[in-house]
Parts: C-alpha cells; structure tokens; sequence
C-alpha cells in the first residue's frame, strides 16, 4: 500500500472529510482491518485566508511549497492539495518536490467526461470561478466549458464558503440560495454542475440532488484511492 501525502486544513472541515473518505474507500476495498496510509499537513487557514484576500499569493505559495517537501521528507509516494483554490499555485508547489501531485481539476475532469459532459457550472470560491487557473485548465487541458454564475451571485457563494462552511455552519437559507443559482446555471446551458469547492458538498450532497452535482472533494479522494491501492 502507498502512502499520501494531504496539505490540509483549508478548511479542515473539507480536509475531515477527505480524511474519512480515504479511509473508508481503503477499508472498503482492501477489507479487514485496512485502513489508508495518510501523512497529513494541516496548515492554520485563518493566515492562508489573509494572504487569499491581500493577493499575496507569493507567501501562500511559499507556505504549499513547504509543506510538499515536508510531506516528500516524511515518505509520502505521492501528494495532494485538498482545496481548489490553492491549485492557483499548483505549478509550483509540484515543481517543489519529487514525487507526484495529483491535481484536483484533472481527475475531475477526468470524471466529467467519462459521463460524457461538455459544458458544465463551476461554483467555488471567487478565486476559482473568476481567474484562469481552473476554469482555463479545464478547457485547454480537458475541451470542458465552464459556466460560472454572474456577479452577485458569485459573491452570494464565495460568502457562504468562507463566513459559513469554513466554519462548520450549514445554514437552511443559503442551502436555497445555492439551489436557486444552480438551477440559473442549468437554464444558462449547464449539462451538471461542479461543486469546485471542497466545502460545497457539505451544504449541496450530491446524492441528495435531483440535479446531476459532481463533488471535486469525493473525486479526488477516489483518484487517491485508487493510487495508494495500486501495486
Ligand atoms: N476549500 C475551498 C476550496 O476548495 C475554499 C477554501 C480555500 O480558499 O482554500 O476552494
């Protein structure tokens, strides 16, 4: 079995569940008493998130980039960043070590098509939805369009990320007011919707949507499954 290595704690609420998922999928595959192989660096986001809002985006990256050599001293055979909006420094955070990293966007990407999807929503932070980093990676790397929300609404979810979900909070009336910009995605030609924020699934879970949601948290956590399972 290999090892992962996990950057963590962006939030951490997304990070727990990255941390039973993995673990679950392992037991679940492997059976008995298996469980996964983790080295996990949980970072402080409360300083992350201020580097976020004063686009010093060089400090944040430094921070990742240690964290991955930490994580490759320690013996991960592999590693992760368990947020979307951190893959804005992907490039050079898996320039900083050896071993592999495993993009987010990527095995989304990968899942999106297998289902056969061309156009899809992207809700996530404003980071996400707004730069290139993840929206162009989709198109120019997978031939996937991304819809995003307008203005307001984008507001509307970069707020419930960072002043709720971040937090544990899972409020009934912005559970209604993502609903509602899903489905003006779905009117604006989105086949499905990517929940391209690692928090989303908490208030949205896919399995309990009549539209079709695709969760970057639980794919990710299957693509790293499959990795620590393979011979
Ligand atoms: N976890 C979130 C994401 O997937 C947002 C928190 C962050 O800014 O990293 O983008």
């Amino acid at each position: 079995m290999k090892t992962v290595g996990l950057i963590g704690g962006m939030s951490w609420e997304s990070t727990a569940v990255y941390y039973d998922l993995i673990n679950k999928g392992v037991q679940k595959r492997a059976g008995g008493l298996h469980s996964a192989q983790i080295l996990m660096h949980s970072l402080d986001f409360a300083p992350i998130e201020v580097l976020q809002k004063e686009s010093r985006w060089a400090e944040a990256t430094h921070i990742l980039c240690d964290s991955a050599r930490r994580l490759e001293g320690a013996g991960a055979d592999f590693f992760a960043i368990c947020t979307n909006t951190m893959h804005k420094m992907a490039d050079e955070v898996a320039a900083s070590a050896k071993i592999p990293f495993i993009h987010i966007a990527d095995a989304s990407a990968g899942v999106l098509k297998d289902a056969g999807l061309q156009t899809i929503g992207l809700l996530g932070t404003r980071f996400t939805m707004e730069e290139d980093f993840y929206k162009g990676r989709l198109s120019q790397k997978h031939g996937l369009q991304a819809l995003v929300p307008p203005d307001g609404e984008r507001e509307t979810v970069n707020r419930i990320i960072y002043e709720e979900l971040c937090k544990g909070q899972i409020e009934n009336k912005s559970k209604k007011a993502v609903q509602g910009i899903i489905q003006n995605l779905q009117k604006c030609g989105a086949e499905a919707i990517l929940l391209a924020c690692t928090e989303l699934a908490l208030l949205t879970p896919p399995e309990k949507s009549s539209v079709r949601l695709f969760d970057t948290t639980r794919i990710h956590a299957n693509n790293l499954i499959n990795l620590i399972l393979e011979e």
